[in-house]
């Protein structure tokens, strides 16, 4: 009788390296136009005719950046595709391939790695990319992958981190702050059930910051928005690390200051709502949390007309003259400088 698909054990072994990679990437479609060869040859081809190609990898390493045991296979494919089309998109570009290398040791079976290309397939139908290809290989422990994304752009649409400009203002996108309440939460329950197993959480009342976590969806929709709004980026950055670092790098690049109104920033209500739960500073949150992948940029005052009724889009700072420095300005109306870790209460 054939066992459930869940506990069916293949070891990769029986598999080969190459009947392995022939498994995973046989459902993998080629949907681009500037796709010209996909998997299968020593290398891949591609031409973009008149645009300007951005590139971008991340690797992610089991034990630093992902814990197998709240992140299922699943969705960690899906997220490594999802944080490095988010640099793509963070430049202002279209995402339109992927390459991904994985290492692997045995202790996985073949249907672990079905999970994590399953992940994968989804977000680059989600993402509209195509897997041209990668390299697989062992490790004598965990499990590594490397992806890499390549997008497309005309060279005018180019938004660098050095373009922002004193009196810009400091747009984000969507609602920060919830990926790292989401990984708090399943944290906790992960101690909870290492304690009692039988314990079966009720994480409902989590349900958004723990999709934030485990499945980030990274700003596709906000380059063709801009686009669309005739509004050209002056500098932009993902936030992969937390507004505040995200913050530093914009102006630190492009050589001016910032103040960062503290009401101004967007938070959900189940960011707050767990902030008070945790006795955690949902502001402190916002600025020091990380991995929500919404994008940051700056914009000229005079495009402010275009973007203001979005309510993808809020304004939450300006761009000042370098030798103000960076600034969160506190619902009291203190001025408190910023640091690449939220702020520095010393400094007050
Ligand atoms: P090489 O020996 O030149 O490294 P491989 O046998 O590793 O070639 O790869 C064969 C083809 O499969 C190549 O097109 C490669 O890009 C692709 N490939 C290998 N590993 C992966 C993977 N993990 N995911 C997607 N494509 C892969
Ligand atoms: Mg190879």
């Amino acid at each position: 009788m054939l066992k459930d698909k869940g506990e069916q054990r293949t070891s990769l072994a029986s598999l080969g390296e190459f009947g392995l990679i022939d498994h995973l990437t046989a459902n993998f479609k080629i949907t681009q136009s500037s796709t010209v060869k996909g998997i299968g040859d020593d290398a891949a081809v591609l031409d973009f005719e008149s645009k300007k190609v951005v590139v971008s990898t991340d690797l992610l390493v089991e034990g630093v950046h992902f814990d197998l045991s709240y992140m299922p296979l699943k969705h960690l494919g899906y997220k490594a595709v999802v944080v490095n089309v988010s640099d793509i998109y963070a430049m202002n570009a279209k995402a339109t391939q992927v390459t991904i290398s994985i290492a692997v040791s045995n202790r996985f079976p073949l249907e672990a790695l079905e999970e994590l290309y399953a992940g994968i397939q989804l977000a680059a139908k989600m993402y509209n990319v195509d897997v041209i290809g990668g390299d697989t290989t062992s490790s004598t422990k965990g499990l590594l992958i490397s992806v890499t994304a390549i997008g497309e752009i005309e060279e005018e649409k180019i938004a660098y981190r050095n373009g922002a400009k004193e009196n810009d203002l400091l747009v984000v996108t969507g609602d920060i702050g919830g990926a790292f309440l989401g990984l708090k939460v399943l944290q906790r329950e992960k101690t909870v059930f290492e304690v009692n197993p039988n314990n079966q959480p009720d994480l409902d009342m989590y349900s958004y910051i723990i999709e934030r976590q485990l499945k980030p969806e990274a700003r596709k929709d906000i380059p063709p928005l801009l686009h669309d709004l005739d509004v050209k980026p002056t500098s932009m950055i993902d936030i992969s690390d937390g507004l505040s670092s995200e913050i530093m790098h914009l102006c630190k690049q492009s050589d001016v200051g910032c103040n960062l109104y503290e009401d101004k920033i967007p938070l959900d209500p189940q960011v707050i709502s767990t902030c008070e739960e945790f006795n955690l500073d949902s502001t402190m949150v916002a600025l020091s949390g990380g991995e929500d992948y919404e994008l940051l940029f700056t914009i000229s005052q005079e495009d402010f007309p275009k973007i203001k009724a979005n309510p993808n889009l809020t304004v939450i700072g300006h761009m000042t003259q370098e030798s103000e420095g960076i600034h969160l300005i506190t619902r009291a109306n203190t001025k408190i400088p910023l640091q690449a870790q939220g702020w520095n209460a010393m400094d007050q």
